[in-house]
């Protein structure tokens, strides 16, 4: 693959049959939410695949609106999480114990011990709602894979890697059985023992035509259009402005005497956002008249 940065998702699926796919790979994206800190290479991995799964997650359901994975544990890592909305804009942050130093390797289970994920649909317009899933095997891609089954009720293969370069994700699921046709009974068995071959370098490193060819060069593969994803915040003014208000007329008014007037960094992406006195005083004037 040449040097030019890919930070794109794609769909696919076998003609003939109730499989479908996806694949995401991402570069700049990526490197752009990795940069903000410095983390250890161990927890760049892992952010690295939570970025890649939130990509195939946000695509699998069908939503206008954000959708999160967050990760809450007692290991290394005290909380990671990465959004993803419609337009394809992801952002992602891990907290962790920097007294401690990271193993290089180590695996998800270690890395949140005792911990869970929990998995949120935010639609633009109408309720969110949140799915927990524990964490069980030793990767991620396992745990997603228990979250599609809990969640659709539809057998779904993951798999994930992420280098602190780039990250990636090829995804797979079997449809109810009415919209395949006859005769192709083991196709979903053939398609995740094939996908299961899948080396790390093969999918960090090709393009997803090639990597879909590598390994289904015998298959009727259909290739949906590539829609390109970016690193993007969904922080504004207005958000930053209405979570400092939630703190509530006595917390605002304290910060306000000790520092005149209140600055807020977003995490993400390190916007910063300043609020005047005169600014937030009108407001909580607001609020107190409207509650
Ligand atoms: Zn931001």
């Amino acid at each position: 693959m040449n040097n030019v940065p890919v930070n794109e998702i794609q769909r696919f699926s076998f003609d003939n049959t109730n499989v479908r796919g996806e694949r995401v790979l991402l570069s700049s994206a990526y490197q752009e939410i990795i940069k903000r800190q410095q983390y250890p290479l161990s927890i760049e991995k892992l952010l690295g695949e939570f970025v890649a799964a939130i990509a195939l997650l946000r695509d699998i359901v069908k939503i206008d609106g954000i959708l999160s994975i967050q990760a809450k544990g007692n290991g290394f890592l005290s909380a990671l999480m990465t959004e993803c909305d419609e337009n394809q804009n992801l952002r992602g942050i891990a907290q962790w114990d920097q007294a401690q130093p990271v193993p290089e390797t180590i695996s998800l289970k270690e890395i949140l011990a005792g911990g869970h994920l929990v998995i949120t649909i935010s639609p633009r317009n109408g309720q969110r709602y949140q799915g927990i899933v524990e964490i069980v095997g030793d990767s991620l891609a396992e745990c997603l894979e228990q979250y599609f089954y809990q969640s659709e009720q539809l057998p779904s293969r993951v798999w994930l890697a992420s280098d602190g370069s780039q990250c990636g994700g090829l995804f797979l699921q079997r449809l109810p059985a009415e919209q395949a046709k006859e005769g192709d009974e083991d196709a979903w068995s053939r398609f995740t023992q094939l996908a299961a071959t899948v080396k790390e370098e093969e999918l960090l490193g090709l393009e997803t035509e090639e990597l879909l060819h590598r390994l289904y060069h015998e298959e009727e593969v259909r290739l949906y259009d590539i829609k390109p994803m970016q690193f993007g915040c969904s922080c504004s003014r207005q958000r930053t402005l209405d979570a400092i208000l939630s703190l509530g007329t006595e917390e605002v008014r304290q910060l306000l005497i000790e520092q005149g007037s209140i600055q807020a960094d977003c995490q993400f992406c390190a916007e910063k956002y300043e609020f005047k006195e005169e600014e937030l005083l009108g407001k909580l004037g607001d609020q107190a008249q409207t509650h």
